[in-house]
């Protein structure tokens, strides 16, 4: 055994006995309800899908109330959240516990791990979590805190990065959870799986943060291999640094009366199972307003109707892991009795629109719109 090893492991658990991190789903055992707010909380910040996870706790109590429940319903209460394709994955995997499982969700790590958008951190956290099985977490918190105390280089977004992390993080909890270890130190500290995995989760996000660790309060500085490097700030270290594409959604908003068009996302892009406007994808931002009447397609949707241009918004911003979504809103009122049905675009009340589940960015449009303040 490693002197920095049990050291590493006897301060973490020590620190956390002062410094829990209140959250609802903390000592939950309820496999249902941890893999419920681990999806939720795939890239997302507590403080953002803390009210979602409520609001799907109570929703649908248990697997099966989740799977009996319209698509459209859960897609609706996942608005906001982005990365709809874990909403599309929650519902599927609850339908395949409900149907192929019995509404049993499963008990071992093979079992959960199999399951469809489980990677090995929400298996590591179910398994821990709900059933103290010994598997370790390893998320970005985890990453941060043991490059930097054990001064690893090898960037975290490797192979060879991924398996040592994983290795080193599962000695560590080997050991937590060694007779040896509870013999000397399972009266003080909480050295079960569960209690290590969440002790170096909150140890990242409180205490040795991405920005201004709390090095000087610190009870790992003694050994900290950052602290003695000098190179806090680098670690961890990344290979590929994140590229957005951009791209430019013009949509139409087809004003007849009090209707309006919306269609739903059914081809493989983003925001799969949204609903949105007709759009036209361009190269570049359009400010030209003749835009829209010189474009082939518009005129194609549009036909020899009597139109014009009610307004434009300023374009708007909406930031996904690899693509930026620059989106202008063009408001077109139509004069004749507009019914042509392009596709599968709907027609509904403008009113209504708000039932719909919309990409963040026609979700931020349409609530200011209703505002009595004109904005655009
Ligand atoms: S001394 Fe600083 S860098 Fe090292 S583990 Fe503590 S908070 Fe993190």
């Amino acid at each position: 055994m490693q002197d920095n090893h049990y050291f590493f492991v006897k301060n973490l658990l020590q620190w956390h006995l002062g410094h829990h991190r209140p959250m609802p789903w903390k000592g939950e055992r309820n496999p249902y309800l941890i893999w419920l707010s681990e999806i939720i909380l795939q890239q997302t910040r507590v403080e953002q899908g803390l009210p979602y996870f409520e609001r799907f706790k109570a929703a649908y109590p248990t697997v099966v109330d989740l799977a009996n429940a319209p698509e459209d319903e859960v897609m609706k209460l996942w608005e906001g959240l982005g990365y709809y394709s874990r909403a599309r994955n929650l519902h599927g995997t609850a339908k395949h516990i409900s149907t192929a499982l019995n509404g049993s969700f499963p008990s071992d790590y093979e079992g959960i791990r199999s399951l469809k958008g489980v990677g090995d951190y929400t298996a590591a956290a179910i398994a821990s979590f709900a059933y103290d099985l010994p598997y370790v977490v390893v998320d970005g918190n985890v990453y941060r805190v043991l490059s930097r105390f054990f001064g690893i280089e090898t960037p975290i977004d490797t192979t060879e990065g991924k398996k040592q992390f994983a290795k080193l993080a599962q000695q560590l909890l080997d050991l937590c959870v060694s007779e040896e270890f509870k013999i000397a130190e399972g009266k003080q500290v909480n050295s079960t799986p569960s209690g290590f995995n969440q002790a170096i989760m909150d140890f990242g996000a409180t205490h040795c943060t991405p920005a201004s660790p709390k090095c000087a309060s610190c009870p790992m500085q003694p050994h900290c291999e950052a602290q003695k490097q000098g190179n806090i700030g680098l670690l961890p270290i990344k290979s590929k640094k994140l590229e957005r594409r951009n791209r430019f959604f013009n949509y139409l908003i087809i004003n007849h009366l009090d209707k309006v068009f919306i269609k739903k996302r059914e081809e493989k892009d983003i925001w799969q199972n949204l609903y949105d406007f007709p759009l036209i994808e361009t190269e570049s931002l359009q400010e030209e307003r003749s835009f829209l009447s010189k474009n082939k397609t518009v005129q194609t949707w549009l036909g020899e109707s009597d139109w014009g241009i009610k307004s434009v918004s300023p374009p708007m911003r909406q930031e996904l892991t690899h693509q930026r979504i620059v989106a202008t809103f063009w408001e077109i009122e139509m004069e004749d009795n507009f019914l042509q049905k392009v596709a599968n675009w709907t027609p509904i009340e403008r009113k209504n629109l708000t039932t719909f589940a919309f990409p963040k960015v026609i979700d931020l449009y349409i609530r200011k719109k209703s505002l009595p303040l004109e904005l655009f």
